[in-house]
């Protein structure tokens, strides 16, 4: 159980980033998944399994040649050029009758790329090392023992696991379960994300914005993270800076499986999500984590009434709803999904949340900054291979979202590093 630090949002101090992480992946791993459903092969990409896929026989079935050439006796080329007697030809898909039932000294077999090596065959000589004389080919070049030849189950045995529950299914994934003969797999249902943007000036993206407003971005920016990360966006109504009707859309959010809020969850006077939230008896994890961008953002959970009509197609019912609070300033919102909000969905979706990942690059102008919060700054990964760089692009704060779109990573600097210079190698998060 979490409850330690479940207290009112005074009594939590704000965690490091790595502190408020690891809450997050701590309530992840303990969320229930949802119900299940049965889809097809060609719609499982991005789903979450729920049960094990099986091998249903040997992988490979026989053991398979994976080069152009001539099944012989390894032993047979120790001195070279060696003239063998070529007995028959294996293609791909050969008909068992017409395989040489033996492949004994001095003989050979012709074979191709994907054929079944006969019996006494050892290994396979590649077609580029010899060269064929009628009835008798001339190999140029010794072979090991089992070279070219995948033996039969060497890749999984017959009724092995090939996919765990709670693997995501990625395009290796729907291969395997393909050459496995599964063209029907069950997988957890798509976690429903309320998604409730908040702010007195903002308004749709279709209404012409009076001069003091602006369209709204942050729900779109978020259906597009949720739809990534395997969950369904349902984008509520913008609630305005005004209690009542706040609470009436966060009440509808949390029949959702996860509510994500954003705006509303700074220090301002009309700041009003944490207030209504409290209202509601909502538990805060925490209130503020020693990030920038994103610095004010929430997580907590309100438990469900009884009764609640919420639940509709989940099979299993669950005691309460998680929410996030998500700051208003559009990279904010971005990144802080990106840092908190996944997770928990992974949990939803019936995985096991993944680790954050950091590449590595060399840092081509100097960053300074004040110290005491884990950034997480627009950037531009360029080069390949050994010569990757990385450059912070220009930008005007958390609420620049062009910046941000030309941006392709965000670079970590860490909370004890005023100053980082060029040449460096720092953290990259890739977006
Ligand atoms: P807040 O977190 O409510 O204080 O908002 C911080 C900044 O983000 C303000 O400049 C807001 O106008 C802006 N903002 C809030 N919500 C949105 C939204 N849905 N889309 C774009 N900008 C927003
Ligand atoms: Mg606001």
């Amino acid at each position: 159980m979490i409850s330690a630090m479940a207290e009112s949002k005074d009594a939590v101090a704000i965690p490091s980033f790595e502190e408020a992480r690891h809450l997050v992946e701590q309530h992840a791993a303990e969320v229930c998944a949802l119900g299940t459903e049965t889809v097809d092969l060609l719609s499982a990409a991005g789903r979450v399994l729920a049960e094990p896929a099986l091998a249903d026989r040997d992988i490979p079935p026989f053991p398979r040649s994976t080069r152009d050439g001539y099944a012989i006796q390894s032993a047979d080329l120790t001195k070279l050029p060696v003239t063998l007697e070529v007995i028959g030809e294996i293609r791909a898909g050969e008909k068992l009758q017409a395989i040489p039932s033996q492949v004994t000294a001095c003989q050979a077999v012709s074979i191709m790329t994907g054929a079944p090596v006969p019996p006494g065959a050892d290994a396979v000589v590649m077609v580029e090392y010899t060269s064929s004389k009628g009835e008798h080919v001339e190999v140029n070049r010794s072979v090991t023992v089992g070279e070219n030849v995948v033996p039969r189950g060497a890749e999984a045995g017959q009724g092995a696991v090939l996919l765990e529950r709670g693997q995501r299914l990625n395009e290796a994934g729907v291969a395997l379960a393909a050459s496995a003969g599964t063209s029907r797999l069950e997988v957890y249902r798509r976690p429903r994300v309320a998604v409730l943007t908040t702010g007195d000036e903002v308004v749709d993206v279709e209404a012409v914005p009076g001069p003091t407003q602006i369209r709204n971005s942050n729900s779109y920016s978020l259906a597009v993270q949720i739809q990534q990360a395997g969950g369904e966006p349902l984008l509520l109504a913008i609630a305005p800076d005004e209690p009542k009707l706040l609470r009436q859309l966060i009440e509808e959010g949390l029949r959702s499986d996860l509510l994500l809020v954003t705006g509303g969850v700074s220090m301002g006077r009309y700041d009003l999500v944490e207030q209504v939230l409290g209202e509601m008896h909502a538990e805060f994890f925490f209130t503020g984590a020693k990030i920038q961008p994103g610095r004010p953002v929430v997580f907590g959970r309100v438990q469900c009434r009884a009764g609640t009509s919420a639940r509709r197609g989940t099979s299993v019912p669950r005691e309460c709803t998680y929410f996030f609070g998500l700051p208003g300033n559009p990279v904010s919102t971005m990144v802080t999904f990106e840092l908190f909000a996944r997770p928990l969905l992974e949990g939803l979706s019936g995985m096991s949340p993944s680790k954050l990942r950091f590449l590595h690059a060399r840092l081509k102008s100097e960053i300074q900054v004040k110290t005491g919060l884990t950034r997480f700054l627009p950037a531009v990964l360029s080069g390949e291979f050994e010569n990757s760089e990385v450059e912070l692009v220009r930008w005007q704060g958390s609420g620049d979202i062009a910046a941000t779109a030309r941006a392709n990573c965000y670079v970590v600097n860490p909370p004890d590093r005023e100053r980082i210079p060029a040449g460096e190698f720092v953290a990259v998060m890739m977006r």
